[in-house]
């Protein structure tokens, strides 16, 4: 078994998965990111780890394809020997209220944020109570805790992944594999990218640090989450969201 230890990032080529894979790479992690569709911007990432001296490795999946996940994992298993950690970050939104809101539209964010991690859980699970060792970060939302007006879909998935982190957590706690969520506020992405200017600003006023998140500072409550020194936290929610639950 390799000293290396070896992560799983899905959604792992951009944003705040993105963030988790360079952040974790540069701390010596063998990171195995997933990427859904744009093969050239998963192959620069590939690059810039290799000109750092990092190892990267990515794999088109789709998280709400379950035939994916086990591909992923187990293609990551044969050519790593072993996972010891899995970052649910993946995710999508679909916003509209619930009045104007499709079944399709409230399925698809359902499939890929509360299903993917589902999946990609039971992908790694049984390998990870072989080796008695493992860490799961779930990737929530502050809007899991708030809700959120045109976003039903979304914080109920979110909301959905509290659950499924403390459930986990006690049927793993014996087995040396611990499974947290973080909770980010509002993190400057592509996720973002499509709120109005006004609306940002708005959200920006109530924010107490007074700005929005950086992906980076996201990626640090998930590095110290999968922690040798972090065994006795599981079942937590790590909020990063520059103290808007306040
Ligand atoms: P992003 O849109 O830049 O990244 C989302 C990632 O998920 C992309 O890499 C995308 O390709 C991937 N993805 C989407 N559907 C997929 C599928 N079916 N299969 C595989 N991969 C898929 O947004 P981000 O802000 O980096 O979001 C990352 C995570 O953080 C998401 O779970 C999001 O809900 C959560 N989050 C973001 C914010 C924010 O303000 N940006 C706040 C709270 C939580």
């Amino acid at each position: 078994m390799s000293e290396t230890k070896v992560a799983l990032v899905t959604g792992g080529t951009r944003g705040i998965g993105r963030a988790i894979t360079l952040d974790l790479a540069e701390r010596g992690v063998h990171v195995a990111a997933g990427y859904l569709s744009n093969g050239d911007a998963a192959q620069k990432l590939v690059d810039e780890a290799r000109s750092n001296g990092w190892s990267v490795s990515v794999h088109q999946m789709d998280v709400s394809e379950p035939e994916d996940c086990v591909r992923f994992a187990n293609e990551v298993i044969e050519a790593q020997g072993q996972v010891d950690y899995l970052i649910n970050n993946a995710g999508i939104n679909v916003d509209r209220t619930v009045r104007r809101m499709t079944i399709d539209e409230w399925h698809s964010v359902m499939r890929v944020n509360v299903s993917g991690c589902f999946y990609m859980i039971k992908a790694v699970i049984e390998h990870m109570v072989e080796r008695k060792s493992g860490r799961i970060v779930n990737i929530s939302s502050i809007i899991g805790q708030t809700g959120n007006v045109g976003q039903a879909n979304y914080a109920t998935s979110k909301s959905g992944l509290f659950g499924l982190t403390m459930s986990l957590a006690q049927e793993l706690a014996g087995k040396g594999i611990t499974v947290n969520a973080v909770a980010p506020g509002f993190i400057s992405t592509d996720m973002l990218a499509s709120v109005p200017q006004n609306v940002l600003d708005g959200i920006v006023a109530r924010i107490p640090v007074g700005r929005l998140g950086h992906p980076e500072e996201v990626a640090y409550a998930v590095t110290n989450l999968l922690s040798d020194r972090a065994a006795y936290i599981t079942g937590a929610v790590i909020p990063v969201n520059g103290g808007l639950d306040m």
